[in-house]
């Protein structure tokens, strides 16, 4: 399937081979324990450790963060389950993990765990490749590309030299990009960590993450994890995972095609500043992001005069919620301030994209804008 493309991967993968008189994707299986007689062996004995409904999805994703290539996934009940499995799973005592300052916002509270642990953790930002500096002595790098709401960017094949030549595994958090727009094993990373809750399942309606290691060693790691800690997703939600996943190749082309149409309509715009998206030629992210991109991503940020602006622009959209997350076929914004946990003016919104008529969007946005500041 290495030679695929991209949209005929995705509806094929992780599909069983075909047999006669079965479903093309068998249903979910609903089981807390299977049949088993004498010494434990086999595939599936009980439904913490292990579910034929897993099995289907790990193989899909694994065949779109690796084409052609032997890596093992494990999937989670959600994102930060997933997060939290590379690192606690592979963090001691004494030990140095390195995270960016502009990451995921829950990220902060999985350093103070590891701190509570007695984990060294040093901090730096995703843009510049700052994190270069703070790889002395570590044990695990951990990258977010593009970062979450900033929108920088980070070289990973430099990181991923970098921190292999100074002892430090990488892990990459893929959620924005999707492996259809960044291939971190490709890029030479350890885990391939994403939440499937955004633009892989794409319908704002499932939590779910994942872990993918090409080295079956770091994968049984993770899979212990999820064994003992037993953050393990639900077979419904599996399965919806893997049904949402055939269209992701669909999806996220529209949603990449109508962000960049987006980015570019808000760059004509003088009420509008701070403008950032990796796809966007003249965006301070552009040139890393071609190098090891191949889609640039549903959300664009943007900041708007101050918080009052931002709200009637918010309140004044149609066809977009304001709601968090991002990555789902419907579009939402949101002034991402109110959360506190960003460092991020106040009229800062992050817009992620959905599948609507692009022509629609920017009629909305544009009334939206109109309104807001006028
Ligand atoms: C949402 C998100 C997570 C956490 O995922 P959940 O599914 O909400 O647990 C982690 N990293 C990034 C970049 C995210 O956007």
């Amino acid at each position: 399937m290495s030679t695929t493309g991209d949209g005929t991967r995705a509806v094929r993968a992780g599909l069983p081979a075909p047999q006669q008189y079965e479903p093309t994707l068998p249903g979910p299986v609903f089981a807390a324990h299977f049949h088993l007689s004498g010494e434990p062996a086999g595939p599936y004995t009980y439904g913490r450790e292990t579910n034929p409904t897993w099995t289907h999805l790990e193989r899909a994703i694994g065949e779109l963060e690796a084409p052609g290539e032997r890596v093992e996934t494990t999937v989670f009940a959600s994102g930060m389950a997933a997060v939290s499995a590379v690192l606690l799973s592979r963090a001691r005592t004494g030990d140095t993990v390195v995270l960016p300052d502009d990451g995921y916002q829950a990220l902060p509270l999985v350093r103070e765990q590891l701190e509570a642990y007695g984990v060294g953790v040093r901090t730096a930002p995703t843009g510049g490749d700052a994190q270069l500096r703070a790889l002395k002595g570590a044990k695990l790098l951990w990258l977010e590309t593009p970062s979450n709401p900033g929108l920088d960017v980070c070289d990973v094949r430099r990181l991923v030299a970098a921190a292999h030549e100074a002892g430090a595994l990488v892990a990459v958090d893929n959620t924005l990009a999707t492996p259809l727009g960044q291939r971190p094993l490709e890029l030479g990373a350890d885990f391939s960590v994403a939440s499937d809750t955004k633009g892989m399942t794409g319908h704002g309606d499932i939590l779910l993450g994942h872990v993918t290691c090409k080295d079956p060693a770091l994968s049984a790691g993770v899979r212990r994890w999820r064994k003992v800690v037993g953050a393990i997703p639900g077979p419904m939600e599996s399965w919806l995972a893997h049904r949402s996943l055939s269209t992701v190749q669909l999806r996220v082309d529209r949603q990449c095609a109508t962000a960049l149409t987006l980015a570019e309509f808000l760059a004509r715009r003088a009420d509008v500043t701070g403008l950032r998206y990796p796809g966007l030629p003249g965006d301070p992210s552009h040139a890393i992001a071609v190098r090891q991109m191949r889609r640039f991503g549903s959300l664009v940020s943007f900041t708007l005069a101050d918080k009052d602006t931002a709200e009637r622009f918010l309140a004044r959209l149609r066809l977009v919620d304001d709601a968090t997350s991002f990555g789902s076929v419907r579009s939402s914004a949101e002034r991402r301030a109110r959360w506190g946990g960003d460092a991020v003016p106040e009229g800062f919104i992050r817009f992620s994209v959905g599948a609507e008529d692009p022509d629609d969007l920017l009629a909305d946005v544009e009334n939206a804008l109109d309104e807001a500041v006028g």
